[in-house]
This record gives C-alpha cells, structure tokens and sequence, in this order.
C-alpha cells in the first residue's frame, strides 16, 4: 500500500483539510489527457518565463484584465536560464549612450524595481557599485562614464579621488579614481520572476510549464487561428502571441517564417566564488573601468544577497545554449554558431581576446590576477570555482554584436499567414533584469499597437 501511494501520490490532510498529493508521472498523465481534449485558447501567449516574458506578460494582463493569457515555459520553473544565472546587480544606468533605450529603460527600470520590491517585500540591498580606475588611461574613461552617467539622470553619482576617499566607502579597495554610484543594488531576480508570475496569475493569467514550443501552425479555429505546439504532443491556440525566448529567442523566430538573422551566439560567463574569511572585506560593487572594444562590462566583485561574494564573470564561447560547463557540448548549437557567418568575422575580430578569456578560464589565478588591481590582498588561494551564466549574445551578419532590443515578425506577403501574429524579442540584452520593468511597458506598448489590443 505504501508502495503505490509513493508511485501515484496520496491524499493527505494539511490543517483538518484533505489534500491530494499527485506524484510527477501522474500528475504529467493528467495534464496530457486534459489537453488531449483539445488545445486551448487564449487572446494572448506568451512563449518564455524569464524575467522580460513574465513582466511583459504580467503588465499586459495589468493592462487589460479581460485578456485570456498564458505563460508557456519549457523547464519546471520560471527563471531557470539567463535570470537564474545572473550577477544579480541593480545596475543604476551608468554606462549606456545617453538617449539610448537602454540607458532610458535601465534608469526607469531601477527605480520601478526598487518601489515593486518594497511594494512586494522582496529583499534586496542597496549595497552601492565603485567603478575604480587604475591607470591614467581608465581616468580618461572614467571622466567619459561620469559624464554619461549625468546625462543618464543617475542619482547621486560622484567622482572619488585619491585611495582615501575609495576607502571610505571599499576598506580593501586602491585606485586612482572610482565612480560612486550609491543607488546600484543587489537582489535575486528568480524572485522577482517569480513574483511576476504570482501577479500574473492571481490577475487570472495561466501559466504552462513543461511546454517546450516547437512549432507555431494554422490552427482551424478562425477566432484563435495560432496553434501553438509543444514538443511532448500538447498545444494551445492563441489569437496572438509573443516570444520571450532569450538563448532560443532566434529559433522561436524561425518557427514562425523569419530570418536565421540575428544569431544568438551563447557567450558563458564564469564566476570564482571568493572563500568566506575574505568575502567579509567586500561591502559593495566593484568593477573595472570597461575597455570600450569588448562588449562586456569585465570581471568584478558581487555580493550576493546570501552574503557570499562573487567574481567575474568572464566571456567564453559556450558550446551548448544553455551550457553551463565546458563539459556540456551540443553538436547542433556549435555548428550552428561556428557556420554563421557573423560568429566567423567576430572570431577573427577577437581572435587575441577570445584565447585569452579561455586561458583565463582554465586558469583561475589569472583571473585573480586582474581583480588584484582593485583588491590586492586577494589571492588565487581565496578563490575557488563558483556558478556560471549564459549570455543570449545577438550577432549580425557582419559579426557586430547587437547592443540593442531587436523585435522581428514574420514579413511575408501573405499578410494572412499566422507568422504576422507572432511577435518576437529576438534580443534583450543586459541590463535586462533590471530593466524589467520599463522594458514590459514598452512591450505592452508594442502589443497593443501590433495587435490592436
Ligand atoms: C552572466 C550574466 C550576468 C548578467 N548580469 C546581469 C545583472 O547583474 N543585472 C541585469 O540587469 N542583467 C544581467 N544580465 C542580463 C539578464 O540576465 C538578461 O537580460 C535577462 O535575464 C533576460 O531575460 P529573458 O527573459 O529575455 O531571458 P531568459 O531568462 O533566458 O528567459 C528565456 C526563457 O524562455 C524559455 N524558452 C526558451 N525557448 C523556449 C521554448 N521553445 N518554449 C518555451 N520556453 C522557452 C527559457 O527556458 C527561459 O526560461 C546578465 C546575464 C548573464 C548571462
């Protein structure tokens, strides 16, 4: 008896109420049967539970109560790829090209998540951000960063001079100059998904998890003619939908009739965790002064909201999307980035870079090497190896990294065909969690005028 209760689950009684408890195999056979009656039908779907789906999805359904909606998500749990496997950083919008839509929407988005946080009780910690120059050359681009940073409308940002008055506010910390930025933060943003996804649903919206999509098709219903499938046999018919797909956001896009460009190049970033004694020397954000030929900001110190402190991350090819160690290898995606046109000119670009980001990887003391000129009582003897991060890196033809949000939909003549139903958000890059936010908003926005919600 105990043995079939295992397998089939059983019913339990949680304060005086019996409850039934379904083990996973049954509760799949469930959920397949009830689709076997026939897919359902939503106004709007939205293909991706990350960060940028769940709060595009969730400001549309705040937007308009009456749309029938749902989340589709290919793994157990929301938040499970790029917004599970980030540094966590509320950046404050210090870097962007003013008037860009990425400094817009990191400056709104910052404020936005601090007010939902507070709102919703999701912890977070102001913990601040250094962006310490070492050389003469990084003072010079430190003027440059502080500059756009005014015009960005960064609260209270402030030049520090001299290694007294970055000790003031980073005891371990030298350098010639830093950018104060008090306002950049530190949370977990699976959370703040998730609480997305709380919102959503308690506003009427579903969500499906397990659903791999793999194909969008003409369904027969004229009112919700996208039939969306999944991988394991179950579909849903949606009158429009928006894909959200981060490392596959490029494979969505295809489905539904669009170009193979952009690609998406998975770009790993690894991070050292640094050993317990010496996290307690780190109180806030540090990171070096970028170098304006790479694309990312380069290796830093994070706390983490469970007060370990993390360094990195570096910026390695991954040879799998979603490939969290060397040792995971998908055939089909490497060859998939290695015969893109676009990845062969980026390679040759940084050809000298790229080696030495893999030497680094391999090596972790050289990585330790670079995060000395901030912090040089940390040693390689500190550090061990911690988590890594997919970056979905969109790459054009000419193998320019795409810095921008690229939305794509199916452009054929046959202005019939279910692809002009299909939204897609190609790109969304960093700092997308943070900007989670705004970017919903603007999102909606689009929706709306797409689709004439
Ligand atoms: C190493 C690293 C560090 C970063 N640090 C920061 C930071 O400190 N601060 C910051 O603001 N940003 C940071 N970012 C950027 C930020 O994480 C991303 O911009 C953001 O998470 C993108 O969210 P997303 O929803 O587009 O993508 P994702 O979180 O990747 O979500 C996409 C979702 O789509 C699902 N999906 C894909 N294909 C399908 C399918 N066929 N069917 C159903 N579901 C599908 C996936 O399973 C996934 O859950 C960092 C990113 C990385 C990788």
């Amino acid at each position: 008896m105990a043995h079939l209760s295992r397998i089939l689950g059983g019913l339990i009684v949680v304060s005086g109420k019996p409850r039934l408890i379904l083990c996973e195999g049954v509760k799949t056979a469930i959920e397949r049967s009830l689709s076997s009656r026939g897919p359902r039908e939503y106004d709007v779907v939205v293909v991706g539970g990350g960060i940028v789906g769940a709060a595009s999805a969730r400001e549309l359904k705040l937007r308009h109560p009456k749309l029938k909606m749902a989340i589709l998500e290919k793994e157990h749990e929301m938040a499970m790829h790029q917004t599970g496997h980030n540094s966590g950083v509320i950046h404050a919008g210090i870097y962007y090209k003013p008037g860009s839509l990425k400094a817009k929407l990191c400056v709104e988005g910052m404020h936005l998540m601090y007010q939902y946080c507070d709102e919703k009780k999701i912890p977070y910690k102001k913990v601040g951000k250094l962006i310490v120059a070492s050389d003469e050359v990084e003072v010079g681009r430190l003027a440059e960063l502080h500059n756009r940073a005014i015009q960005n409308k960064v609260p209270d940002i402030k030049m520090l001079k001299g290694v007294e008055e970055i000790q003031n506010i980073e005891p371990y910390c030298v350098g010639l100059e830093a950018l104060w930025s008090p306002h950049t933060g530190i949370i977990d943003y699976g959370l703040v998904t998730k609480q997305y996804g709380v919102d959503f649903k308690e506003k009427g919206g579903e969500i499906y998890l397990n659903f791999e999509v793999n194909g969008f098709g003409q369904s027969s219903d004229k009112n919700y003619p996208v039939l969306i499938r999944a991988k394991d046999g179950q579909s849903v018919k949606s009158k429009y939908v928006l894909t959200c797909g981060g490392l596959q956001s490029d494979k969505l896009a295809e489905l539904s009739g669009c170009p193979r460009a952009p690609r998406i190049i998975p770009f790993r970033g690894e991070y050292l965790l640094l050993n317990s004694k010496k996290a307690s020397m780190i109180k806030g954000n540090i990171y070096p002064v970028p170098d304006p030929r790479f694309p990312f900001l380069g290796v830093h110190f994070t706390p983490r909201m469970d007060g370990s402190v993390w360094l990195g991350p570096n910026a390695v090819l991954a040879f799998k999307r979603e490939g969290y160690r060397w040792s995971d290898i998908s055939l089909s995606d490497l060859v998939d980035a290695l015969l893109y046109p676009g990845f062969l000119k980026l390679a040759v670009k940084f050809m000298l870079a790229g080696s030495q980001e893999v030497i680094k990887s391999a090596i972790p003391a050289l990585q330790v090497r670079s995060l000395q000129k901030f912090v040089p009582s940390i040693t390689a003897a500190d550090v061990e190896r911690g988590p890594a991060g997919v970056r979905a890196q969109a790459l054009d033809m000419s193998g320019s990294l795409i810095e921008d949000f690229v939305f794509d939909m199916y452009k054929g003549q046959d202005g019939a065909a279910i692809g002009s139903r299909v939204l897609h958000c190609r790109n969304a890059p960093s700092p997308g969690a943070t900007s989670s936010l705004a970017i919903a908003r603007m999102m909606a926005d689009k929706l709306e005028d797409q689709f004439q919600l």
